[in-house]
């Protein structure tokens, strides 16, 4: 079956005892067995597993094309997990440009906790080959791609295979494209990462994620953190990304066209210095992602000209689009990372990654594009008395709190 018949229909077979054609949220937390040690379909307690999970389970692991799949309270609680599988002296390279709370976990919580952490200063394969050559024991590569907030596109295939020659594991987080978009264990990945806050669930309305597994057995010591160390999603959780799955498709194709029409609608416009988006012939990872993904993607990023003050502006002044931190929903949304998703990376290192004052980050959500354009123009022009004073309380609000928020 195809991708979007899948997305519907696996892990979501109808109720046997009932006939419901949508199965029940099994809100429980634990199971009766007929006859003790024996549970009836195998669950006894829900932190070690639950059927809600299960399907979600089952259907993303087929979306992603691999054979195994742990769900996970949170995208980070899925990022821990895979590192924590890792042991004290194992070396990890890393992409110069991360999520922020990723680079924060490995920065602050797992190179204290042992592991040697090693970022690739560039997009290109040298870049990753010397950060290897700097480890004592490489173990694992970890990459974004698109990445966040520059969306540098890498190549996956030829990545994994630097991993695998070095006898490294390679992991990536997919978050932003979708396995709609991109397959990486199709690519020669072991391991896919989402947080399914974003794209996948694409109602905002639930934080989780998600570790996927090219092969079972590379999963199992990840699958025991899962119920050892306990972050695991809800019931409810569950069944909020497994139903934003069922439209992921649909959703994806329409996020795409928005975020490229948006983007060449731009081109030209006075005050913006660089129009960032995969599916723009002048972005330099153009050809990899034309290679690997099925379309572009529905994040784009602006960099304005008057750096701090211009960016600011656009996030008060949108009316249409929202500035809010998080992506990946239906509603469109637009932050600054400098303030906001990124604040938690020191300046001096953010600067060095090229996330200057003047980027803003764009979500591009499923609504009418021309009125996604016409919120962005006016955003940009006209009289700059209009600021919406409640949205610029929220971005000072944001710039003081980032880092314990994010
Ligand atoms: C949001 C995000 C995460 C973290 O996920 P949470 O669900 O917020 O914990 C990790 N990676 C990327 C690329 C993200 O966008």
């Amino acid at each position: 079956m195809e991708f979007e018949t899948r997305a519907v229909h696996i892990g979501q077979a109808a109720d046997p005892g009932t006939g419901a054609t949508i199965p029940p949220i099994h809100l429980t937390t634990t199971f009766t067995q007929p006859t003790p040690g024996e549970p009836l379909a195998g669950f006894d307690y829900s932190r070690s597993g639950n059927p809600t999970r299960s399907g979600l389970e089952a259907c993303l692991a087929s979306l992603e094309g691999g054979e195994a799949c742990a769900a996970f309270s949170s995208g980070l609680a899925a990022c821990s997990a895979v590192l924590q599988s890792l042991r004290p002296g194992d070396g990890v390279v890393a992409s110069h440009d991360l999520y922020g709370g990723t680079f924060r976990l490995l920065d602050k919580v797992f190179v204290p906790w042992g592991l040697e952490v090693a970022f690739a200063q560039g997009a290109g394969v040298e870049a990753y080959r010397s950060a290897i050559r700097s480890l004592r024991h490489p173990r694992l590569l970890w990459i974004e791609t698109p990445t966040n907030p520059l969306l540098d596109v890498l190549d996956i295939a030829v990545l994994s295979g630097l991993a695998r020659e070095h006898g490294m594991l390679s992991a990536v987080d997919n978050t932003f494209a979708t396995p709609y978009l991109q397959r990486p264990l199709e690519l020669g990945a072991d391991l896919a990462v989402h947080s399914t806050t974003k794209y996948a669930s694409g109602h905002s309305d639930v934080v989780s994620g998600a570790v996927i597994a090219r092969r079972s057995e590379l999963l199992v010591g990840i699958r025991f953190l899962q119920n050892a160390m306990g972050a695991v999603p809800g019931p409810l959780d569950c069944y909020l990304v497994q139903r934003g799955l069922k439209t992921l498709a649909v959703r994806m194709d329409r996020h795409c066209a928005n975020a490229q029409a948006l983007a060449e609608s731009l081109i030209g416009t006075e005050g913006i210095r660089r129009i960032i988006y995969p599916g723009l012939d002048s972005h330099p990872g153009h050809a990899v992602a034309a290679r690997q993904m099925r379309a572009f993607g529905g994040m784009v990023s602006l960099e304005l000209e008057g750096g701090l003050a211009s960016a600011r502006r656009l996030c008060s002044r949108v009316r249409v689009f929202a500035c809010a931190e998080s992506l990946g929903g239906v509603e469109s949304l637009c932050s600054h990372p400098a303030t906001m998703t990124h604040a938690s990376i020191p300046a001096e290192i953010r600067k060095a990654r090229g996330i200057g004052d003047g980027i803003v980050r764009l979500s591009v959500g499923i609504e009418n594009a021309a009125d996604l354009i016409a919120d962005v123009r006016q955003a940009l022009g006209g009289d700059s008395r209009q600021e919406g004073s409640h949205l610029s309380a929220t971005l000072e609000l944001a710039a003081d709190g980032a880092d314990s928020r994010l």
